[in-house]
């Protein structure tokens, strides 16, 4: 008779009796918030929600401006043409994210460069990017994936050696905190998503940060066709003649990448949640790190001292198959999947070899020459550890499962532990 429930046996848990915390999370508030913004007609474009939205989000990261946009991919994108950065340059960027990070970078005409990440952290390896930079690097973008926070003290020591800018791609970290700083607002911009698998949703949308009066402005005009910000929102500090966002006048080139009132709204009742949700993830997550670390062949991941607020976008740990009888890390999550009803994923996938970012599927707007035609090939970099991360080692979980009680991770620990144990009955 089979133990496991991927052979028949019974699950740890049935997640239709005992469902999972549901994600995401409103009541009443965002529905009343919904119905004043369509009451009042004013569904976007500078909308009172969205000037209430910035003003909140800048705030609760502590940066002085937060300018928000259509999703979390138009925010790297902006954030990358508020820097300057075109043609010529390179940006260096982990082999594990989400593939917005380095398409970005290809969208205003960059090369994304991709090195290595930590094994313990999957956070960009800032020995790598020490390593990638040329005379023409202009910028670094770290990624705090999942749980981890990418090290700050050495990518801005890099970043000041070499003159290079900084946008933190923070679409995992909302409300995390690196020496008491705020996730977005160590670099010079960070980009924040708010898609409805982030811990922080409208369904869709985005945010940029900065303590940087000239960069808010430009970000401002990009996110809205290039016009000018109006009113006085930047006046706090107004010189005269500073903040000129373009040697030619008034106006820059861009397109309309606006937020509508409707998402700001959700996202102002979701901001007040935050806090209290990131608390409860994190007492979790330290619950189940301090029992996974005694199973063999799973650890978590690596928390640097120096995060000093946790914020997790999913939970992941580590895995080791020569632990497991040999069992490869496919089947295993697929086990694990069966013993708790939740989806059980890897990582991303390293971007040398990424479904979805396939830069050379698209020559009419790539092939700018065939020198950049082959620096955008994203096989020319080398990722071992991402392929180790990807290939042997992730297991994720969407971050819902840290939102229930210690039951909850006790079921988890549990489901591990039987798998540990009946490693044998899924040998091929
Ligand atoms: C989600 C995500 C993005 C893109 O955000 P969207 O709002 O989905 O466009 C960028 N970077 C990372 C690391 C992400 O996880």
């Amino acid at each position: 008779m089979a133990n496991l429930a991927i052979n028949g046996g019974s699950p740890i848990r049935n997640a239709k009796e005992n469902p999972w915390a549901a994600w995401p999370v409103w009541d009443e508030k965002e529905e009343k918030a919904l119905l004043e913004v369509l009451h009042s007609g004013v569904w976007s474009y500078n909308g009172p929600k969205e000037t209430e939205f910035n003003k909140l989000f800048a705030e609760f990261t502590g940066t002085k401006y937060a300018v928000s946009s259509v999703n979390g991919t138009v925010t790297l994108q902006l954030a990358l043409e508020a820097l300057g950065i075109g043609v010529g340059d390179e940006v260096i960027l982990p082999g594990i994210t989400w593939q917005a990070t380095a398409a970005t970078v290809i969208d205003v005409n960059a090369t994304p460069i991709l090195v290595d990440v930590c094994e313990d952290t999957w956070c960009i390896d800032p020995e790598e990017v020490r390593k990638a930079i040329t005379p023409r690097t202009k910028a670094i973008i770290p990624v705090h994936l999942y749980g981890s926070f990418a090290d700050m003290d050495a990518i801005m020591k890099i970043a000041e050696e070499h003159n290079l800018a900084v946008i933190e791609d923070c679409a995992h970290k909302h409300g995390g905190e690196w020496n008491g700083k705020k996730a977005g607002s160590i670099g010079d911009i960070g980009s924040f998503s708010f898609q409805l698998s982030k811990h922080l949703t409208a369904g869709e949308g985005g945010i940029m940060t900065t303590n940087s009066r000239e960069l808010a402005e430009k970000l401002d005009a990009l996110r809205n066709c290039g016009r000018r910000p109006e009113g006085d929102e930047y006046s706090e500090d107004v010189d005269k003649g500073a903040g000129q966002y373009s040697d030619e006048g008034n106006f820059i080139q861009s397109g309309n990448y606006r937020i509508t009132e409707f998402q700001a709204a959700i996202l102002i009742e979701g901001l007040k949640r935050l806090p209290a949700q990131n608390a409860v993830r994190d007492e979790n997550g330290i619950y189940i790190n301090s029992l996974l670390k005694d199973i063999p062949g799973v650890k978590p991941m690596r928390r640097d001292e120096r995060e000093t607020k946790e914020a997790y976008f999913n939970f992941a740990f580590r895995y080791n198959k020569d632990e497991f009888k040999g069992l490869p890390v496919q089947k295993f999550r697929e086990a694990l999947e069966a013993e708790l009803g939740i989806s059980v994923d890897g990582s991303y996938e390293p971007l040398n070899n990424a479904s979805l970012y396939v830069p050379l599927t698209k020559p009419a707007r790539h092939k700018l020459n065939d020198e950049y035609w082959k620096n955008i090939d994203p096989k020319r970099f080398s990722l071992p550890v991402c392929e180790k991360i990807y290939n042997e080692e992730s297991i994720c979980m969407h971050h819902k499962v840290l939102m229930g009680t210690k039951d909850d991770m006790d079921m988890i620990i549990e489901a591990i532990k039987k798998i540990y144990d009946n490693a044998e009955e899924l040998k091929d």
